[in-house]
């Protein structure tokens, strides 16, 4: 009886909550339902506009609807949708030495994935073959998919619902300046500590250890990062002892970050990682992602493989236009510019805010954490009143996540901000 008079978008919120998963995140006390998207705003099923500063979930990096992707997509389309890379497949090789090139490996070989855990997964297969050991490292707070490989190496425990894994892992210091036992030495130290952390959990380990992944700044866990430098030093340990380096670059990589193209370059380490993986942005939408390797170490696999979906033709295709759009307008510049001047606006609206503990960032990737999980969601709420979206992470929660388009302009940066002013003072004040 009681659905009679409900609104048919009710009505979708119930269907959601009894067909899908009860641990499927799902934000807002009343969830959102997106139509359209346009540029950096979307629309929902009621026609208000929201500000998308949350870049769909950092999937959308250039814009929603962007002209170059959908008529790339449409024209690949009307040829074929899918064939399998049992055949040639011009816009995935196109794509991959695009991207080989981009990864600054040396004689890189290209694998695509159809999502960021996938990409993963198989660059934690590689490794753990490629050194004969399913013995890993990893960060803690850190987030790595949801696949039962990367879900079991996955630091922050709120993404890791299962103990049980596969793999050994072991888990270092150094993903949250912050906070931990190395909070309060200066940058300099902070590394040093971090190292004798690692050497002295390699010390402990038994056996052979195959490779570190660690995401150079951590997406889920908070936007938050050890000092710059911290992965130079840790991928001096690394090389002396053989053990290989995962990049995790599925937040970070593209210019996100504004000063690098991906996250492990704000390092300054010598060489580049053994494996970098990436997804979510790379395909503005579609579900792309991927790994790139040294060739000995993606050729450590000795079986004929593929992933269906993997590089197909239309994501394939899409995802050429969108890296095209990316790198002939310097959306890394305009990360790093507008990213520059919203991360100066929200550090000046929250100075005096007893509410907000941090606020922090690079380029378009800032957090702005919260002193409760509690409040982060209160403003997430308020700001939604106010026509913008954020996302949410880190410590229970407690950190707004901002990882707009990269082609926000400084005129929509400012429009967002004056609506997370408002939503603050309005926690602040404690009128939610
Ligand atoms: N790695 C990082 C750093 C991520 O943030 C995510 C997703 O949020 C993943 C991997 C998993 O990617 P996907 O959700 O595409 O499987």
């Amino acid at each position: 009886m009681a659905t009679v008079s409900m609104s048919v978008h009710e009505q979708l919120a119930l269907r959601h909550r009894a067909v899908l998963p009860d641990w499927l995140a799902v934000y807002y006390r009343q969830p959102i339902e997106i139509t359209h998207g346009e540029g950096r705003y979307v629309w929902d099923a009621q026609g208000r506009r929201y500000l998308d500063f949350f870049g769909g979930i950092l999937t959308t990096m250039t814009a929603h609807a962007l002209p170059e992707v959908t008529a790339a997509v449409t024209e690949q389309a009307g040829r074929v949708l899918h064939t399998s890379t049992l055949y040639l497949n011009r816009p995935m090789i196109d794509l991959a030495e695009r991207i080989a090139r981009l990864s600054g490996i040396e004689d890189a070989r290209v694998f695509f994935t159809t999502s960021g855990t996938e990409a993963n997964d198989t660059a934690l297969l590689l490794a753990t073959t490629y050194r004969g050991s399913n013995q890993v490292l990893a960060m803690r707070n850190s987030y790595h998919g949801r696949s039962f490989t990367t879900v079991g190496i996955t630091g922050n425990t709120s993404w890791s619902p299962t103990s049980l894994s596969p793999l050994q892992t072991l888990y270092v210091h150094g993903g949250v300046r912050t906070r931990g036992p190395f909070a309060h030495l200066t940058d300099p130290a902070y590394i040093d500590a971090c190292v004798e952390d690692l050497e002295d959990v390699l010390d402990q380990a038994q056996g052979r250890v195959a490779a570190l992944i660690a995401e150079p700044v951590q997406g889920v866990g908070g936007f938050t990062s050890g000092p710059d430098g911290l992965f130079a030093a840790f991928k001096r340990v690394l090389d002396r002892r053989g053990i290989l380096w995962i990049t995790d670059e599925v937040q970070t990589g593209w210019g996100r970050t504004g000063e690098h193209f991906w996250g492990w370059q704000a390092h300054g380490a010598s060489g580049p990682p053994d494996i970098l993986t990436f997804a979510k942005g790379i395909g503005n939408g579609l579900s792309m992602g991927g790994v790139v390797a040294r060739a000995d170490v993606m050729n450590c696999l000795t079986a004929n493989s593929i992933s269906t979906f993997g590089g197909s033709p239309i994501t394939s295709a899409g995802a050429l236009a969108n890296l095209t759009y990316l790198l002939e307008h310097d959306l890394q510049g305009n990360a790093r510019r507008v990213g520059g001047l919203l991360l100066g606006r929200l550090q000046a609206i929250t100075a005096g805010l007893s509410c907000v503990r941090e606020v922090r960032g690079r380029g378009l990737m800032i957090g702005v954490e919260l002193n409760t999980p509690e409040q982060a969601t209160d403003v997430l709420e308020a700001t939604r009143g106010g026509g913008l979206l954020v996302g949410k992470g880190g410590h229970g929660g407690a950190v707004l996540r901002i990882a707009p388009p990269l082609t926000l302009t400084v005129a929509e940066a400012e429009e967002g901000a004056e609506i997370l002013e408002a939503a603050l003072k309005q926690v602040e004040s404690g009128r939610q």
